[in-house]
Parts: C-alpha cells; structure tokens; sequence
C-alpha cells in the first residue's frame, strides 16, 4: 500500500484554523525539522524545508536535490541558492507558525529578518500532532519492521549467547538487520548479567556466563519506519538461574501483560503506566523502575505520545506505542520486556511482537 501524503498536507492545512501552541490559529506554517519535512513530502535530504497554508504547498531545498524534489508530487517546488530561508522571504505574509521547538537561536533570528511584513509565532508540535496516528500503510510498515525484528530474535536463539561477548551478539544482530536491507532503529542493547541492571547499557566486551539473565533490546528502521522489541533471556538451564532473577522476571512479565491489556482509545498515557507499575510496586520493586512505561514509534523510534507516570496524553486510535515495563537490581542484574501494540478503539490491541515471553533459555 503506498503513503498518500497529500492527505497529510491536508490535514496540516485543515489544522491551521485550530489553535497551536499560543491558542490561536494561523494563515501558513512554515515545517523545518527534516524528519517532520519527509513525513509530508516523503523528500530525505539535509537541505529542505515545507511551508503550507490553505492554498499553496510548496517544497524548498537547493539544486543538488532538484531531481529528488521534482519526484514529490502535488507540491510547488522552488530550488534556492543556498538555505531554504533564502526562498522564503516573498512568500511570508499574516501569521506564520514555524517549528519553535526545532529551529536553533540562529536560524530564529535569520527568519525574523526574512520575514519582514509577517508575524512568526512559535508554533512547534503541529506534524508530531498528525504523526500520532498511524494509517494502514504506515502500520503495515511497522508491523513489518516488527516482523523483521521477531525473525531476529528467532536467528539470535540459534546463535546462542552463552559464552558470547556482548559486542558479538551486537555485531551479528546489526550485521543481519544490514543483510536484510534495514537499518538498526537505534544501537542495540545487549546486557548481560550485572549491566541488565542499567535500561541503557552500551553492549561491552564482557562474555556472557551461565545463568545470567540477558536483555536484547532492538528494532529495525526499514522502508522508513521503526520497531522496537526487548526480551529478557536465561543462559543455561532452569537450575542455574537464581531466584532473584526468576522473580523480577515474572513481576516484568506479568506487568508487561497488564499493560497491554489497558492500552486502549481513550485511556491516558499515566493510567496505562499506573496499571503495569502498580504490579511491580506491590511486589516490592517500585524504585526499581526508574522509567516510563512506553512510547510512540514511527517515523522515529521515539516519538508522541508518552507512556509514564506523568503522561497527559490521551490515547488515540490508530497509534503505536511500546509497553516496556523493567526491574533493574544495581550490581546484579534487570529485566525488561517490551511489545509494540496498534492502538484500538476498545482494546485489547493488536501486538506487533510475536516472539513469546515465556523465560527462554538459551
Ligand atoms: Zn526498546
Ligand atoms: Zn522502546
């Protein structure tokens, strides 16, 4: 199914009239954030900027992408000499809104100047706005980045980790996400042992031992969208694992499922959280999940709405969010596990992650 990115441009435009950030509507925003600049255009590039009001599109960059911008459909195109702020000065006029939150203090000032008869008004947020909820081609781009991750997991198992450095596993799991035309999301976490207790341990030369619990943590950015999955593997057999590690493992897992089982159209973002963190709480592991719940993942592997103690957002339909709940013992040992579920209009919703949770042994 191909994108129609017009729809996007028009919603943009339709959204206009609402309220932004000041509270007030606005006759032409101005996109710059590159990220935000390809979800509209589908244009990846370093040099591009979008500005849309109800009438007019158009698309600015500068000649070593004219081929690339003449591909993009449905916008006006104008190649500048240099920055897209050089094309801009004729076309600001009444109340334009720009990305405040993206934009640095020197670019600011530059647009200020070019901006001459026209009022800029911070304005950041819009197209995150429109990129929480997810149409069918772009959840059926995720799900297959997530399908892509879960044959991963199942190529890891066959691999093995006892007896493997972290950075080994690393290395064949970025290796094969290469091989198989993608990109790693984000680094991959490989944390074995003591480092599962940090949720953001850089994969080290430590060689994985026996009866130690590992937490991969990974995800695939293919045909321009993103997964993200973590499963907590045992090394060794049942007898060789501690209780400790046996029992954050099913508090997580039990959370994990919890979770899941509140993500649903309306719900807020703290009420989901609260639901997985009032379980590992009550088994006495509360100041052992310093992070939030989960997160939005598209274009970006990190990215609205928020999952966590003190998230307003209101779930939406059609989103896609992480549920990755943790327990982290310093100096010993951690646990995370984490699905990536489309939001439904009355849950449960549907899980992108396939790989199964009971405690794996490898
Ligand atoms: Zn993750
Ligand atoms: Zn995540």
């Amino acid at each position: 199914m191909s994108v129609d990115r017009g729809a996007r441009a028009d919603r943009l435009a339709a959204a206009l009239e609402g309220s932004g950030t000041d509270g007030s509507p606005v006759d032409a925003y101005l996109v710059t954030d590159l990220t935000n600049v390809e979800y509209l255009t589908g244009f990846t590039g370093t040099n591009g900027a979008c500005l849309v009001s109800r009438d007019h599109r158009v698309f600015l960059t500068d000649f070593r992408y004219a081929e690339r911008a003449a591909a993009i459909e449905d916008w006006e195109v104008e190649i500048v000499s240099g920055q897209w702020l050089d094309g801009l000065a004729s076309r600001l006029s009444g109340r334009v809104g720009f990305e405040d939150d993206h934009v640095t203090v020197r670019t600011a000032s530059e647009l200020d100047e070019a901006a001459e008869g026209a009022e800029l008004i911070p304005d950041g947020g819009r197209v995150e706005k429109l990129r929480r909820v997810k149409d069918e081609a772009e959840i059926e781009r995720i799900a297959a980045a997530a399908g892509m991750t879960d044959g991963l997991y199942r190529e890891l198992l066959e691999f093995g980790l006892l007896g493997r450095t972290e950075r080994e596993v690393d290395a064949f799991l970025t290796g094969r996400m290469r091989e198989l035309g993608a990109e790693p999301s984000f680094p991959p976490i490989i944390a074995s042992g003591p480092n599962g207790a940090s949720p953001h341990a850089e994969p080290s030369d430590r060689e994985i031992g026996r009866g130690e619990l590992v937490t991969v943590d990974m995800g695939v950015k293919l045909d321009g969208y993103c997964s993200d999955c973590t499963r907590t593997f045992a090394t060794g057999t049942e007898s060789d694992l501690d209780s400790l590690s046996r029992e954050i493992y099913e508090v997580t897992l039990r959370a994990n499922e919890a979770g899941l089982a509140a993500v649903r159209a309306g719900a807020s973002g703290s009420e989901v959280d609260e639901v997985a963190r009032r379980i590992i709480r009550d088994a006495g592991y509360g100041d052992n999940f310093g992070h939030g719940l989960g997160h939005g993942v598209g274009i970006e592997i990190h990215e609205a709405p928020r999952l966590g103690p003190t998230s307003e957002d209101e779930l939406l339909e059609g989103e896609v969010v992480t549920v990755e709940p943790g327990i982290y013992v310093s100096g010993k040992t951690g646990v995370r596990i984490e699905d990536l579920v489309v939001v439904g209009a009355e849950g449960p919703s549907r899980n992108l992650s396939s790989i199964p949770k009971r405690l794996t042994f490898v």
